[in-house]
C-alpha cells in the first residue's frame, strides 16, 4: 500500500532480525553472518568429522565445518527475529471482515530432537478484526519460526498466537503438512508419510468456518 511497505518487500527476506535502533519497521537486513559464532562453530564441527571417523584435511572437507557452521547460523536465524514485530511493521486499518488465506507456505525447519530437516507447507488464515497484515508477512512469519529448532506441533501454535496476539482478529487458523526426514532416513518404514499439525482460534473453532478454510486449502484433517 504504502512506499514504505514495497520497499520493505522488496528485500530479499533472509536475513531479517529484531533491531531497536533501526527505522526499517522493527527488523533489518544483516548482510553477513555472525563472524564469532562461525569461529567458534567450525573447530566444534571439525572435531564432529573426525569423531565420525572422516579426515578433516582431505580436500573435499577443509571448508566443511566452516560450511557447516554458516549452515547452522542460516538454518536457526528465526532465534533473533521478532515475528510480530514483522507484523506490526505492516498493519493496516480496513473493514474488510471475510476470511484472508495464504496457503503453500514453504517450511523449512530443524527437528529439535535430531536437528534433521522436516519440511512442507504451511497454510495460515485469519478474518480480521479491523487490521490487515501486508500479505507477504505471512510468510514471514513462518519462516521466523520455522528457522528454529522446532516440533511441529509447536511451530503450528506459535504462528497462531502471534498472529492472534498481534492483529487481534476475530480468528486464526493454521495448517501444516510435513515429512520429517528424522523418520524417513532413519529407517523407519513410513518413508513418505506426511505429518499434519493444526491449530485453530477464535471463528474457526466453529465448525461452518473451520470447514470453508479446510475445504479452501483441500486439507484433509483425520
Ligand atoms: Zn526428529
Amino acid at each position: 500500500m504504502s512506499k514504505k511497505k514495497r520497499s520493505q518487500d522488496s528485500v530479499p527476506r533472509h536475513f531479517y532480525h529484531a533491531d531497536e535502533d533501526n527505522n526499517m519497521g522493527g527488523y533489518e537486513r544483516i548482510e553477513h553472518y555472525n563472524p564469532e559464532r562461525i569461529e567458534k562453530l567450525a573447530p566444534l564441527y571439525r572435531e564432529v568429522l573426525e569423531i565420525l571417523g572422516e579426515d578433516p584435511n582431505r580436500e573435499g572437507l577443509l571448508d566443511t565445518p566452516k560450511r557447516m557452521a554458516k549452515a547452522m547460523q542460516y538454518l536457526s536465524h528465526g532465534h533473533d527475529l521478532d515475528p510480530e514485530r514483522i507484523l506490526k511493521s505492516a498493519m493496516f486499518k480496513e473493514d474488510y471482515k471475510q476470511m484472508v488465506i495464504v496457503k503453500d507456505i514453504e517450511i523449512f525447519s530443524l527437528c529439535e530432537h535430531h536437528m534433521i530437516p522436516f519440511i512442507g507447507k504451511a497454510h495460515v488464515a485469519y478474518i480480521p478484526d479491523g487490521y490487515v497484515v501486508g500479505l507477504s508477512k505471512i510468510p514471514r512469519v513462518v519462516d521466523a519460526f520455522a528457522r528454529r529448532l522446532q516440533v511441529q506441533e509447536r511451530l503450528t501454535t506459535e504462528i497462531k498466537e502471534a498472529i492472534y496476539n498481534t492483529l487481534k482478529p476475530m480468528g486464526v487458523a493454521v495448517v501444516i503438512e510435513a515429512r520429517h526426514l528424522c523418520m524417513a532416513m532413519r529407517g523407519i518404514q513410513k518413508q513418505n508419510s506426511v505429518t499434519t499439525t493444526s491449530d485453530f482460534v477464535g471463528a474457526f473453532t466453529v465448525d461452518r468456518t473451520r470447514q470453508e478454510f479446510l475445504h479452501l486449502i483441500d486439507a484433509k484433517l483425520s
